[in-house]
């Protein structure tokens, strides 16, 4: 269990003086939710770093003061000028003075009994804010403090800078961490104090203070020795965790699993087309991973289009043919669905049962399913998350299939192997982001992995052009014209960062506007619509009564229409380099020649452009893979947001790839010599690894 002293850190954010659940909610989209959690916590905030601060040191009298910067001065209210009630957009004015000049504090919109209160006339007053000069006056339009003479200690004279997002104030963010860092227990050190010394690192209690609580400008940067100790706690938690993980692995044996290969070989039969080598590779791969006494951890990586599921369909079939099940498990409904309507049809061929579980399948019919699956009528079930919940049990699972692993925590990945025969099904995972060795090292320790390296037989490369935004009309011109000859397109719209409101509005006007030129052909899909809606939409392009499909980025996931042979990206220049090679995947999937239409803003910036050359110039995924680590380079290197890994809180600093092999080596020394950590500084990893969640590897312990 967690120890009970980090209770408070791990309560609900809205545990918090001042943290309602409108500022809840808000901040929940601002805080990552981690698979343990969607519900903001207190910790989140304390993983939430600042970016910079704001200086507030510089206290001159009014006539030394620097237009145009930011200052705390002391001044004495005179008097306040409101504004005439017949004109309610004029400033409510503050006139304030000190020894040496006059200075108007100036409030738009104010509420006067506010402004009243905080600045009785005739006071002393704190005041911090941007100094500007309005004609021969100096003025301050809305002072980001106004502070009584005793309460002096509650100005930040460095105020730290926080991300934000609509509707948080950086206030708001600064009282709520200052209650996060006092809810911190004592907590024993768990770092090697020789280490500690020689790199010259905080405790963790002080650097946690140090950062959220800057006293010199430098304290926030990434390179501080704070921000470095707190990197190195969540490397080294991670790597122990994955050692853990691995070594539990290891000592625990599989069964082994052989299929015939009669069913095989009539799936074979009735493909229409035959395997590649890589293909065939990857299949062999798992029926010797299956066939062993080993449990199977292997990683399925190919591009788009790259023809995964066949391969993940010969392995399950195995299963099926030694007499026992296999489940497969998609991040959507949708896609859950096409692979029910693709495996179907086989496995029909070959006798095999199959059915596909959802949010959508309810009540009896549910039921239904659920009987199938315990009493193992159903050999293979198709499915999404539904698939993990606890009423889902199997007669005699063993291969669980996971498509597009980065959709999924790991957690839900353990979950679903446990549904296995005493709690251990060989686990196939499968994505379309090719992930450089280094980064699969990082989050997943020592797995197998196959390639699929070819294109499939027949596939043509995709032409890849940019265009300026400006050309927007020869592009829909060029639309209409491949429209009339058959094609089909896809339109994918920005990615609006700030906001998923404003990036569906996008997407809801360009369908409008494409909807004037191509009348009811063109379909909107969007992460918004219910899921039934969702495949409604998408049935209707496949089945060819769409002809344009304009999406935001929920088609990044793999659904195949190989009629579909434009896509089209607006905005390009916002998208990763892996992201839009995703994207681009959708089409070249058929016999026709397919093109990809990068839409952008000019100027572009030396990265974007360089993104942009870089597809146009090649489609090997793991060639962009690379490249794209290269190009955002520094903080972003660790790659977890784009490449789709589970992200780290805190371990993105610079150097990390040097404290990465540090911790890696410390935690095979931690574990060699404390292999179940309950030494004294093992007890104090323990607390290190329930601070960074690291649940994976907790459950083993409490299995243990
Ligand atoms: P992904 O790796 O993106 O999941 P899919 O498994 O969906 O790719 O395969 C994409 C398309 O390629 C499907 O229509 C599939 O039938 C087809 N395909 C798979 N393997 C081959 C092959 N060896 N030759 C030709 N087409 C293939
Ligand atoms: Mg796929």
């Amino acid at each position: 269990m967690r120890p009970v002293s980090l209770s408070p850190l791990f309560a609900p954010i809205q545990s918090l003086t001042g943290i309602g659940p409108r500022l809840a909610k808000v901040l929940g989209k601002l805080l990552p939710a981690t698979h343990t959690a969607p519900e903001p916590r207190v910790i989140d905030l304390l993983w939430h770093t600042p970016t910079g601060v704001i200086d507030r040191r510089a206290a001159p009298s009014l006539s030394d003061a620097t237009p145009g910067t930011i200052a705390t001065v002391h001044v004495r209210v005179l008097k306040h000028l409101r504004p005439p009630r017949s004109n309610k957009r004029a400033p409510y004015k503050v006139r304030c003075e000190d020894d040496t000049a006059r200075l108007d504090l100036v409030f738009f919109r104010a509420e006067p009994s506010f402004v009243e209160r905080q600045l009785p006339v005739g006071e002393m007053r704190y005041v911090s804010g941007r100094i500007e000069r309005y004609g021969e006056v100096l003025q301050m339009a809305h002072p980001d403090y106004i502070i009584a003479p005793d309460k002096r200690d509650e100005l930040p004279l460095l105020e730290p800078v926080y991300p934000l997002t609509a509707g948080l104030t950086g206030k708001v963010l600064i009282k709520a961490s200052r209650q996060a860092l006092q809810r911190l227990p004592q907590l024993s050190e768990w770092q090697e104090p020789n280490w500690l010394v020689s790199k010259n690192w905080p405790d963790f209690h002080p650097a946690l203070h140090h950062i959220h609580q800057p006293s010199k400008p430098d304290d926030v940067s990434a390179a501080d020795p704070a921000r470095q100790r707190l990197a190195f706690d969540e490397l080294l938690a991670s790597q122990l965790a994955l050692g853990l993980v691995r070594e539990n692995y290891k000592s625990q044996s599989g069964r082994a699993i052989q299929g015939t290969g009669k069913r095989a070989q009539k799936i074979q039969t009735a493909l229409p087309f035959s395997l590649t080598q890589s293909q065939v590779a990857a299949i062999s791969d798992i029926a010797q991973d299956m066939a062993s006494e080993r449990r199977m951890l292997r990683l399925l990586q190919g591009d788009v289009g790259s023809g995964k599921t066949v391969v993940a369909l010969m392995a399950m079939v195995a299963a099926v043919e030694a007499g026992t099940q296999a489940a497969l498990m998609a991040p959507t409904e949708v896609l859950a669905r096409q692979h029910f309507e693709t495996i179907n049809p086989l496995a029909q061929a070959a006798n095999i049962t199959i059915e596909v579980l959802t949010g959508r399948e309810k009540g009896k019919t549910r039921q239904q399913i659920l009987d199938r699956a315990a009493s193992g009528d159903i050999d293979i079930l198709i499915g999404t998350h539904a698939i993990f919940q606890d009423d889902v049990q199997f007669q005699d699972l063993a291969l669980a299939v996971i498509d597009e692993q980065h959709r999924f925590g790991v957690h839900q990945r353990l979950a679903l192997q446990a549904k296995g025969k005493s709690g251990g099904a060989n686990v196939l995972v499968m994505t379309a982001t090719p992930i450089p060795r280094t980064l699969l090292m990082t989050h997943y320790g020592d797995l197998d992995v196959s390639k699929l390296t070819e294109k499939p037989a027949g596939r043509k490369p995709v032409e890849t052009r940019s265009v300026m935004t400006e050309r927007l009309e020869e592009v829909i011109e060029g639309l209409r014209r491949a429209i009339s000859s058959g094609a089909q397109v896809y339109w994918v719209c920005p990615l609006i960062e700030t906001s998923d409101t404003s990036e569906l509005a996008a997407a809801e006007e360009r369908h409008a506007h494409l909807t004037q030129i191509f009348g009811d052909q063109v379909g909107l899909l969007h992460g918004g619509m219910a899921s039934k809606q969702k495949s409604a939409i998408m049935t209707a392009f496949s089945d060819g009564l769409l002809k344009v499909l304009v999406a935001t980025t929920v088609i990044e996931v793999g659904v195949n229409v190989p009629n579909a042979t434009i896509m089209v990206i607006e905005h390009a220049e916002r998208f990763g380099l892996a992201q839009l090679h995703q994207l681009r995947g959708r089409v070249g999937r058929g016999e026709r020649q397919s093109y990809c239409i990068l839409l952008y803003q000019a100027p572009l910036g030396e990265t974007a452009r360089k993104r942009l050359d870089m597809l146009r110039k090649t489609e090997d995924g793991f060639l962009i893979a690379e490249k794209d680590l290269e190009l955002r380079g520094g903080g972003e290197v660790l790659g977890a947001r784009q490449s789709g890994l589970p992200e780290f809180r805190v371990a993105e600093v610079p150097g990390w790839t040097d404290l990465l092999k540090a911790a890696r080596d410390d935690a095979k020394l931690i574990l060699s010599q404390d292999p179940q950590l309950t030494s004294p500084r093992g007890e104090a990893l323990r607390t290190l690894l329930y601070l960074f969640e690291c649940d994976e590897a907790i459950r083993l312990f409490r299995a243990g």
